[in-house]
C-alpha cells in the first residue's frame, strides 16, 4: 500500500495492541467484513459477521443467562463490574490506542473515553447497593404499599462508532448490576474495540469465578444484525445509539412488539454567547465543543449565536483559533483534531459546506488536510450565515461550526430550540437573570443546558440524553438505571379484615 509517508502503519499497531488485549487472532483474521483505520485509510482486520442464526443463539444463552443472574444478590453483581472496571484500569493504555487507530480519535480522547468506562463502572458499583424502591402511604388500615425493582431481562445495545466503547458501559455497567444480561451490536465501523472489551469482561467473569455463561455477548454485523437484535422477542430493552434515522427504523419495530426502547440520536447543539461573557473562556468552550473529536460527538457545538455587542470582537478570535489547531495522525501527541471516520463523512460535510454557501453563508476552513492517502482529514469549518437556513437545522456529522449573531436573548433562545433535535446546550454569561432564564422552562428545551462550559463532555454522574428527533432516552447517572428494571407496586394487608379501596363493598 502507498501510504503518505506522514503517518506510520495502522495495521502494525493494531495487530500489536490487540495481541496484547488478548484478542485472539481468529477472531480478527479470516473474516469477510475489512475493518478500515480512519488514521491512514489501511485495512487493518477483517472480522467475521454475526450470521442470523448466531444473534438468536447469543439473545437464547443470553436469556438462560439471566435466569441465574437475576437471583444473584446485587452487591454481587456489582462485585463483577468492580472485577472488569480492574481490568479496564489495567489495559487503559492499550484499549486507548485501540480506540484511535478504529475510529480516529486523538490520544487524550480516546484515554478519555475508556476513563468514562472505568467511572460508569465505579458509579455501578455503588449504585449495586442502592438499588431502591419507595414506601407509600395507603388508604387502606393495617396495609402497606410499597415499590420493588426487578431484573428486566436481556437488553439489546446498539452503538455507534463515535463512542465505540463507552456507550456500551453505560448500558452494560448498569444493566450487570440491575440482574440483566447483555447482547452487543456495535458500529460495524468500529468491532476492534467490541472486541478487545469482549476480552477484558471474560477475564474478569473468569475472576468472578461463578458467574452463568453468556451474560454479556458481542455481535458483528450491520443493520440485518442490528435489526435481528430489534426484533428478538426475548430482548425487553433495546438501547441504540446512532443517527435519528436509525431511530426512525428501530422506535417502531420494537414499539410493534411492545418493548422498550431507549434511544440516543442525532444532534444539533447550539451555545449563546451573552454580552457579559467571560470570552477567554468561551473560546476555550467553544472551541473545544466544535472541533474536538473532529466534529464527531454527538454533543459537538453546531451552532453558536453571539450578541451582536460581541461579534467583531470575537470572531477573529475564534478564527486564529480555527486556523491554529493541528489537524494531524490522532496518535501524535500535539495533534488536536484526527481523521473524519470515511470518505462518507467527508463528502457530507463538503455537501454541507456548499448548501451553506448557497444559503448565503461565508467559509473560513473546511478543506482537505493531505495527512494519509485514502484517509479523509479536513481543516474545521467556521460559516458565519445570515440566518439559520435548512442547512444549519439538520445535523452534519463534521466539524462544521455556524455562527449567527443575535440582539434578544429570549429569540436567540427561540432559534437554538427552532431544530428538529434536543440533545444539549450552553450559553456563556456572568448575568445571573440570563443563566437562570436559558436553564428555566421557558429556556433550552434540550436533554443537557449547561453555563459557562460548552455543550460537549458530560459526565457520568448526570443522566444523559435529549428530546425530540434525539430520542427522548437517558443513560449513565441519576435514575437511568431504572429504564434496566421492571417496577412492580406491592399491597400487603397484616390485619383481619378486606376493606376495599375507594370505599367500595363487595360483600359475599
Ligand atoms: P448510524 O445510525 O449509522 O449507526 C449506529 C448503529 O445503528 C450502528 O451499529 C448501525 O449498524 C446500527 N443500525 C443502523 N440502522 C439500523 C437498523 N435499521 N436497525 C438496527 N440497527 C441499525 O450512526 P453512526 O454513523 O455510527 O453514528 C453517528 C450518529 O450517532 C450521529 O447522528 C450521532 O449524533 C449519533 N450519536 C448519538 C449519541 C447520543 O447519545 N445521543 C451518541 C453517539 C452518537
Amino acid at each position: 500500500m502507498t501510504l503518505h509517508m506522514k503517518v506510520g502503519s495502522a495495521a502494525a499497531d493494531a495487530a500489536a495492541v490487540l495481541g496484547r488485549l488478548g484478542v485472539a487472532e481468529t477472531l480478527w483474521t479470516g473474516g469477510c467484513r475489512p475493518v478500515r483505520s480512519p488514521v491512514t485509510g489501511e485495512i487493518i482486520a477483517h472480522v467475521h459477521d454475526t450470521p442470523a442464526i448466531g444473534v438468536a443463539q447469543a439473545v437464547d444463552r443470553a436469556h438462560a443467562a439471566f435466569l441465574n443472574w437475576r437471583s444473584v444478590p446485587a452487591p454481587r453483581r456489582g462485585e463483577l463490574v468492580r472485577l472488569f472496571g480492574e481490568e479496564l484500569r489495567a489495559a487503559k493504555a492499550d484499549l486507548g490506542a485501540l480506540v484511535t487507530l478504529e475510529a480516529g480519535k486523538v490520544t487524550s480522547e480516546s484515554l478519555g473515553e475508556v476513563q468514562e468506562m472505568i467511572d460508569i463502572c465505579d458509579y455501578a458499583v455503588g449504585l449495586s447497593r442502592q438499588l431502591f424502591g419507595l414506601t407509600i402511604a395507603t388508604e387502606r388500615p393495617d396495609h402497606r404499599m410499597m415499590e420493588t425493582w426487578h431484573p428486566l431481562g436481556v437488553v439489546g445495545i446498539i452503538s455507534a462508532f463515535n463512542f465505540p466503547v463507552a456507550v456500551w458501559s453505560w448500558n452494560a455497567a448498569l444493566a450487570l448490576v440491575c440482574g440483566d444480561t447483555c447482547v452487543w451490536k456495535p458500529s460495524e465501523k468500529t468491532p476492534l474495540t467490541a472486541l478487545a472489551v469482549q476480552a477484558l469482561f471474560e477475564r474478569a467473569v473468569a475472576r468472578f469465578g461463578d458467574a452463568p455463561a453468556g451474560l454479556s455477548t458481542v455481535v458483528i454485523g450491520g443493520r440485518d444484525v442490528g435489526e435481528a437484535l430489534v426484533d428478538h422477542p426475548k430482548v425487553p430493552l433495546v438501547s441504540a445509539t446512532g443517527s435519528t434515522a436509525m431511530g426512525r427504523a428501530v422506535g417502531p419495530r420494537l414499539a410493534g412488539r411492545f418493548a422498550r426502547a431507549l434511544l440516543e440520536l442525532g444532534g444539533n447543539n447550539a451555545a449563546i454567547v451573552a454580552p457579559s461573557a467571560d470570552l477567554d473562556l468561551a473560546l476555550r468552550g467553544v472551541a473545544f465543543a466544535a472541533m474536538g473529536t473532529a466534529g464527531q460527538r454527538c454533543t459537538t457545538l453546531r451552532r453558536l449565536f453571539v450578541h451582536e455587542s460581541l461579534y467583531d470582537a470575537f470572531l477573529p478570535r475564534l478564527k486564529a483559533a480555527y486556523a491554529s489547531v493541528k489537524v494531524g495522525d490522532p496518535r501524535e501527541a500535539r495533534t488536536l483534531v484526527g481523521p473524519l471516520i470515511d470518505r462518507a463523512g467527508f463528502d457530507l460535510m463538503q455537501q454541507a459546506l456548499s448548501d451553506a454557501r448557497a444559503a448565503g453563508g461565508t467559509i473560513t476552513g473546511g478543506e482537505r488536510v493531505e495527512v494519509a492517502e485514502g484517509a479523509d482529514y479536513v481543516r474545521p469549518a467556521l460559516v458565519e450565515m445570515p440566518a439559520q437556513a435548512e442547512v444549519v437545522r439538520r445535523e452534519t456529522f463534521a466539524p462544521i461550526l455556524y455562527v449567527i449573531s443575535y440582539r434578544d436573548l429570549e429569540a436567540a433562545i427561540a432559534l437554538q430550540n427552532d431544530v428538529p433535535q434536543g440533545l444539549s446546550s450552553s450559553i456563556f454569561t456572568n448575568d445571573m437573570r440570563e443563566a437562570e432564564l436559558f436553564i428555566s422552562a421557558r429556556g433550552s428545551d434540550c436533554g443537557i443546558a449547561n453555563v459557562n462550559i460548552g455543550p460537549s463532555g458530560a459526565e457520568i454522574g448526570g443522566a444523559f440524553g435529549g428530546e425530540k428527533e434525539t430520542g427522548g432516552g437517558r443513560e449513565a447517572g441519576s435514575d437511568s438505571w431504572r429504564a434496566y428494571m421492571r417496577r412492580a407496586t406491592n399491597t400487603l394487608n397484616y390485619g383481619a379484615t378486606l376493606p376495599l379501596a375507594q370505599g367500595v363493598t363487595f360483600d359475599v
